[in-house]
């Protein structure tokens, strides 16, 4: 049946001149017919070098609109519309919007009282002139209206680039003080966090460890900063691949969504890997399947396509960024 499927996918994908991007936290089996699997914007780079015309993101929404933004003569497809990233959607530019109501479409997501009374553009009147370092995960809207972009790989690089000695940094409160740990700046944090790795704990470290003494841990930047100081070592999802593969360990402890550990296995199949908790698990980014890959290439519906003007401004974001390291 699904390799009924996954011909179907690959005949349509050949037809339409389309490439398959996949996050590291998708299913085994979206990861495993993907053209390309990484982060996004590893992701969205690549797909903006690649001759083709319709880019199928199997991921959440803002990294359908960051491959958009770098691609905006392609198609891009995001599968599954309702995938969205909660954090990302805890900050606004100017929407003044309650979380409990904009939370509903979320499958199986615990509802977070956030209120969204405050702003980026209120933030941005409270300290003006303060520039504002926008994680990836933010919606292109946010992305145009902040001075410059960042990565949970790059974020202390580009902390540091900024000129001003106070920075505001959206939307993640535990990569902000992870930056803010290895950096001589203030930084204004705003109160959003990704709700797989914000629940982690000290104690789960410390079950975890006992379970697997030989094992080291490696955390992604947005758990609490209590857990990162317990780690072995801090990396962002592309970081912890490369890490592993090239590591003498043969143990490794997981603090990320346990997606990756489908990557991890098969890139090292000698080595072992143990999610910290095993359920580290982002309901959106399992939301795609392949019968909804083979649904989007189809129909051809489920377009994400960014305001040229916005666009223009997000990208102008990224590109700063990019022109960093
Ligand atoms: S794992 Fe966290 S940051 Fe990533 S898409 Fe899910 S909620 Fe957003």
């Amino acid at each position: 049946m699904s390799s009924d499927i996954i011909d179907s996918i690959l005949h349509l994908k050949a037809q339409r001149r389309a490439i398959l991007l996949a996050h590291n936290y998708q299913r085994p089996e979206v990861q495993d017919i993907a053209d390309f699997i990484g982060d996004s914007l590893e992701l969205s780079r690549k797909a903006a070098t690649i001759d083709c015309d319709v880019i199928v993101f199997c991921g959440v929404h803002f990294m359908a609109e960051s491959a958009s933004i770098l691609s905006p003569d392609k198609i891009v497809l995001l599968p599954e519309l309702n995938a969205g990233c909660p954090m990302a959607d805890m900050v606004t530019v100017s929407e003044r919007r309650r979380v409990k109501e904009h939370f509903k479409g979320y499958v199986e997501q615990p509802v977070y009282q956030f209120p969204h009374e405050f702003t980026l553009r209120d933030m941005k009147t409270k300290y003006p002139g303060v520039p504002v370092v926008a994680y990836v995960n933010t919606t292109a809207a946010v992305k145009a209206e902040s001075d410059i972009c960042c990565t949970s790989a790059n974020v202390i690089d580009v902390v540091n680039s900024m000129d001003s000695d106070i920075i505001i940094s959206v939307p993640d409160k535990n990569l902000s003080m992870w930056a803010q740990r290895h950096s001589n700046k203030r930084i204004i944090t705003w109160d959003g966090f990704c709700n797989v790795h914000d629940r982690i704990t000290k104690t789960d470290v410390v079950q975890a460890r006992a379970t697997y003494p030989n094992a080291i841990l490696i955390a992604h930047p947005e758990c609490p900063l209590e857990v990162l100081e317990l780690a072995d070592h801090v990396a962002s999802t592309s970081g912890m691949i490369r890490f592993c593969k090239a590591s003498d360990q043969r143990e490794f402890i997981i603090a990320t969504e346990t997606g990756i550990l489908h990557r991890l296995k098969k890139d090292s199949p000698e080595k072992l890997f143990h999610p910290l908790r095993s359920d580290m698990v982002c309901p959106n980014m399992k939301m795609t399947t392949l019968n909804s890959v083979l649904k989007a290439l189809q129909e051809m519906k489920n377009i994400v396509k960014v305001d040229e003007e916005i666009r223009i401004k997000a990208k102008t974001a990224l590109d700063r960024m990019l022109s960093i390291k």
